[in-house]
């Protein structure tokens, strides 16, 4: 490693955590040793008698004072130090090392969940601005066009305006998908008892209209099953898919809507005759912005890629799950699993 990416790591909020976790591990390594050895050779000098021993007891029993008889034994205590010194010494290097791996493994674990939000953060704003950037370029070319023409005719400005607007759509419909996306509710959506049958029903009757103007038929036949649910996000939920069904299926087919129960769940499904989704893309299509190629080809089906995320993040607060299978070319079900109430 070289001293520049050892300083970078060290600046890092990775190498930080690490340094704090060692110099913890560390502190209590040595403040540990040093109580351990002060106490151990305290108890080493004990083995020496105390001075009055001399005085009292081996002087007048005789013996030469002039030479220590117990010299031999602090030589073997001062041994005795130097190697429980020497043994805490390195036993704080292994400390070293070992708390240098542990920390660094630690903080990597500590951190992982947070830098995965970051990156998916970052990830998620260079997406958005990329996707605002499409229709502000276009309504900006439109207008800088207009405003090199000499003479501008009732007729072309209000084609300008027209166009202008089309594109304030998009980008009005891709912040508001972006907002559904980014917002994250604080309290968690109240959980109540929902009709399936009224809630399909609220959502047809907002996507009628789109049926109607390409000539599609939504033919519903879901009974009427109580499960636990946000009934507004339900809603919504199923108003995505069937905006979705409707978008990539042809003129003159047919939407069915279906439903049953079984054991705790209770099922909801969303079936078109529509382009179908190819297996590839099928992990895929509930990442933000993700589209599948054929839904850019040059059929051109407008869309951002927010839809199926927005339904994904609802039914996970409402504690269910998106079931997805698909046939290309022949359509596509979207299942939506619930708890039965
Ligand atoms: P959008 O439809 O705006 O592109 P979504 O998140 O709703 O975004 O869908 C993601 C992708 O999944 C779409 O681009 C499309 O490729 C695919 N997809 C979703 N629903 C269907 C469907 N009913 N039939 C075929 N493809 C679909």
């Amino acid at each position: 490693m070289s001293p520049g990416t050892t300083m970078r790591f060290f600046r890092s909020a990775r190498g930080r955590l690490a340094l704090t976790y060692l110099s913890i591990i560390m502190l209590m390594s040595i403040g540990f040793s040093v109580v351990f050895y002060y106490t151990s050779s305290e108890q080493l000098s004990r083995q020496l008698p105390p001075q009055s021993f001399y005085a009292e007891v081996l002087k007048p029993a005789g013996f030469n004072l002039d030479v220590d008889p117990f010299s031999f034994l602090r030589e073997r205590i001062q041994e005795g130090r130097s190697v429980l010194l020497l043994r805490l010494i390195l036993l704080n290097f292994f400390a070293l090392f070992v708390g240098s791996l542990l920390s660094y493994y630690l903080a990597r674990r500590a951190l992982a969940p947070l830098e995965e939000v970051i990156e998916a953060q970052s990830q998620f704003v260079s997406d958005a601005s990329h996707e605002l950037r499409t229709p502000m370029t276009a309504i900006q070319t439109t207008n800088e066009v207009a405003l090199r023409k000499p003479k501008l005719s009732l007729a072309e400005a209000k084609q300008i305006i027209k166009h202008n607007g089309e594109d304030i759509m998009k980008l009005k419909a891709l912040s508001d998908g972006l907002l559904r996306l980014a917002t994250k509710t604080v309290s968690k959506p109240i959980m109540e008892t929902v009709s399936t049958q009224e809630v399909v029903t609220e959502a047809v009757n907002q996507i009628m209209q789109a049926a109607l103007a390409k000539k599609v038929s939504v033919n519903d036949q879901v009974p009427d099953i109580k499960v636990s649910a946000n009934a507004g996000s339900l809603a919504q939920v199923i108003v995505i898919l069937l905006d979705n069904a409707i978008k990539y299926s042809p003129a003159k087919s047919t939407i069915s809507l279906r439903g049953h129960s079984k054991g705790k769940f209770a099922y909801l499904s969303v079936k078109d005759q529509g382009i179908g989704i190819p297996a590839k893309d099928l992990p895929h299509i509930f990442k933000r912005f993700y589209r599948s190629d054929r839904s850019r080809s040059k059929e051109n089906y407008e869309g951002y890629g927010l839809g199926l995320s927005i339904a994904d993040k609802l039914m996970r607060q409402s504690r269910g799950e998106i079931l997805v299978t698909s046939q290309l070319n022949k359509g596509s079900t979207f299942t939506l699993k619930l708890l039965r109430k």
